[in-house]
């Protein structure tokens, strides 16, 4: 698969009316893209295991999307092979006031994956220049200096603080991708009937997201500037289609085994003295008596 056509390139311009929801490039129907998927995923699982053996590297994923894109969905899909001592995932809320009494990245980075490891963040610090952006009140009743809250370049100093921050983790070994989820209104509202209509989904349903709903430009708007000001070689943003789930899980696995691929991972290097040591040990082992 071609997953340039997903990259948003750094100090790219980023026209989301251009990516189209419903896209699924050369597959015409979910059968081939599942066998993809499953391939995809056994490779994954099989990186994970040199990725940790290594304790060099470690892999954050992040997603970010409007309601119902399907994040829960594709982290449970992708991630299926997965050991699950390998990978994290953490699942940012409305920050409590423990987090609030600190800068917006602290909560982010208390989350980070250890080295060998995958971590997933499910919503992230980006939640700062969205949903705070869209609602002016959230920044206002933070417990912020008031020049910070009075700045009107408040979200360009928190776009440098987020590049700074995550080239900072590129550089030490953590490497980032960033895949947002980009589902067209009318399949949400497809989406929020069916949590409606079907007495098991009912749970997932809540009057808050049709009120967000309504703030849809608000949204495509913020994050539209997001993504153009923090996708970077380091961390760079994918614009995934997600009107049909089927790809977009399969384009996402796609692009976590390439980036997994070109971080260059193998097993720790036998020493002449941990050879020796294994030379040892079986000697021991085969002259025990039954
Ligand atoms: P789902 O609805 O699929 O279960 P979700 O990620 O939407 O998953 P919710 O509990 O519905 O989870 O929503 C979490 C809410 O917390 C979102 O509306 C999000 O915008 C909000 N949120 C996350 N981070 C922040 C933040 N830093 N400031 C304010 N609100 C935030
Ligand atoms: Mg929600």
């Amino acid at each position: 698969m071609n997953t340039d056509k997903f990259l948003v390139r750094e100090g790219a311009k980023l026209a989301l009316k251009k990516h189209a929801t419903d896209f699924t490039g050369d597959y015409t129907d979910k059968k081939q893209a599942e066998k993809d998927l499953a391939r995809n995923i056994e490779r994954l699982g099989k990186l994970q295991d040199v990725m940790y053996a290594q304790d060099v590297y470690s892999l954050l994923i992040i997603f970010q999307a409007m309601d119902a894109a399907g994040k829960d969905g594709a982290i449970e899909h992708v991630m299926s092979g997965i050991n699950p001592q390998g990978c994290h995932v953490v699942s940012f809320k409305q920050p409590s006031s423990e987090e609030l009494d600190h800068d917006f990245l602290w909560r982010c980075q208390k989350a980070l994956p250890e080295r060998g490891k995958i971590g997933i963040f499910n919503r992230s610090h980006y939640e700062e220049v969205l949903v705070v952006r869209v609602h002016p009140g959230i920044l206002q009743s933070q417990n912020l200096p008031q020049s910070v809250k009075d700045d009107r370049g408040v979200w360009k100093k928190r776009f440098k603080a987020i590049r700074d921050w995550e080239d900072h983790l590129a550089e030490n070994g953590t490497h980032i991708i960033k895949f947002f989820l980009n589902v067209s209104r009318e399949e949400q509202k497809n989406r929020f009937l069916s949590r409606i209509n079907e007495p098991d989904k009912n749970w997932k349903f809540s009057m808050g997201d049709v009120k967000e709903r309504a703030l849809w430009d608000d949204y495509m708007k913020a994050y539209t500037e997001a993504i153009e000001a923090t996708s970077t070689k380091a961390a760079p943003w994918y614009v995934i289609p997600a009107d049909k789930k089927w790809f977009t899980r399969l384009a996402i696995s796609a692009i976590v085994v390439e980036k997994m691929q070109s971080l260059g991972l193998h097993y720790p290097v036998v020493t002449d003295a941990h050879r020796t040591e294994l030379a040892e040990a079986k000697k021991l082992l085969e002259s025990e008596k039954p």
